[in-house]
């Protein structure tokens, strides 16, 4: 797939500076009113610089590049993660860092997902996006960008300890200096002054601007008059590593929100789905499920015939203790594997490249229980 560049601060010949290459996939960011069908539409991205003209005083290149269709995220698909883990790979070596402009609405989804595809990431890939369209005055679409293409192009300064700083704006010039290590060499969403680890966000705000939280992670950066990193739990960087993608995610996977009185043949429907290998059951508080035989032999059968089961709380905050109660005791010893403290977005992406990878249901039972990305607490 050929996609067309638009070159934002290009560096002159021989002066290499730090390069982000923007994704732009669609969502609330780039839309404008249409008043024939009173609807949001997309606009065409290319001219961003005509709503952002203050990209030209980043002191670093950027190059946007867009997707050949841009959907509001509540049509993201896995092959769309597959095909951002594949430019991010093809472009690896050209650009520093990368930022993925995206609907709010399944943006931890697909954070998690990539965080999951991009085996031995060591640069940063920031995903943002706006809860008010660019065109609008009030829109939290201009801060979110720039400062998330800052946090993609920061390094670590102690690296870089001969680069010039402007007194003024505070930015490091890198200009015939060697670049330096990334800050943030992982996958990150970026919204509302905010830095989370991706595969630790969720959306939990559909009207104010706070749109994503990260309940059982600190955040990794706040950016106020400063970006204030929070180091000791940014993924260090690890230069030896190489970049590799898992792209076969399996599909046949669901998630089973449970809730006082849900019946056998809601349960049973769920479970037997023809072809299923993998199940987030999101249970009550610390992991805990209804005590009923018939609930326990449904989900003890499936787990017979290969199904893996991944017990994922419904609280944000806090973790699953599977024996911790009575009512959690016996799904640990049917097999049922603890999610300890993951989000639902990290649980079921995660199971689909699991999956993807593994045919046999014991091996993927080992690997769902270990954090793979830092998405859960051992
Ligand atoms: N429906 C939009 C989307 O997720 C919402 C947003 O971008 O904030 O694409």
């Amino acid at each position: 797939m050929v996609y067309k560049p638009v070159y934002i601060n290009p560096a002159s010949p021989g002066q290499p500076r730090t390069s982000v290459l923007v994704i732009y996939t669609g969502g609330t960011f780039g839309m404008v009113y249409d008043p024939k069908s009173s609807q949001l539409i997309p606009f065409d991205f290319e001219r961003v610089l005509d709503r952002l003209p203050e990209l030209h005083r980043l002191n670093f290149e950027i190059t946007l590049i867009t997707l050949p269709e841009i959907i509001d995220s509540s049509n993201m698909k896995p092959a769309v993660w597959v095909e951002l883990a594949q430019i991010i790979q093809t472009n690896y070596d050209q650009y520093d860092s990368f930022v993925i402009l995206h609907g709010t609405d399944t943006m931890a989804y697909t954070a998690s997902a990539l965080s999951f595809m991009l085996v031995g990431l060591t640069k940063p890939v920031i995903l943002t996006g706006a809860q008010l369209p660019i065109g609008v005055a009030r829109s939290d679409a201009r801060e979110n960008f720039i400062t998330a293409l800052e946090i993609a192009a920061a390094v670590d300064s102690a690296a870089v300890s001969t680069a010039a700083v402007d007194d003024s704006t505070g930015i490091v010039n890198l200009a015939n200096q060697q670049k330096g290590k990334p800050i943030v060499p992982e996958v990150c969403v970026y919204f509302n002054s905010l830095l989370l680890r991706g595969n630790r966000s969720t959306k939990q705000e559909s009207v104010q601007f706070n749109a994503f939280s990260s309940e059982n992670y600190p955040h990794l950066a706040t950016a106020g008059v400063s970006i204030d990193y929070n180091r000791p739990y940014i993924r260090p960087y690890q230069p030896d590593q190489l970049l590799s993608l898992h792209t076969v995610l399996d599909p046949n996977v669901t998630i089973l929100k449970l809730f006082p009185g849900i019946t056998q043949p809601v349960v049973e429907s769920i479970v037997n789905i023809r072809n299923l290998r993998g199940l987030v059951l999101e249970t009550f508080g610390a992991g805990n499920a209804p005590t009923d035989s018939w609930f326990l032999d449904t989900l003890k059968e499936a787990i017979g015939r290969g199904v893996v089961i991944f017990n994922v709380s419904q609280c944000e905050g806090g973790r699953v203790k599977q024996g911790h109660y009575q009512t959690s005791k016996q799904l640990d010893q049917i097999g049922v594997v603890s999610g300890a403290d993951i989000t639902t977005e990290a649980a079921i992406t995660k199971l689909m490249v699991l999956l993807g990878l593994e045919r046999n249901p014991a091996v993927v039972r080992k690997l769902l229980a270990q954090p793979i990305s830092g998405e859960m607490s051992e």
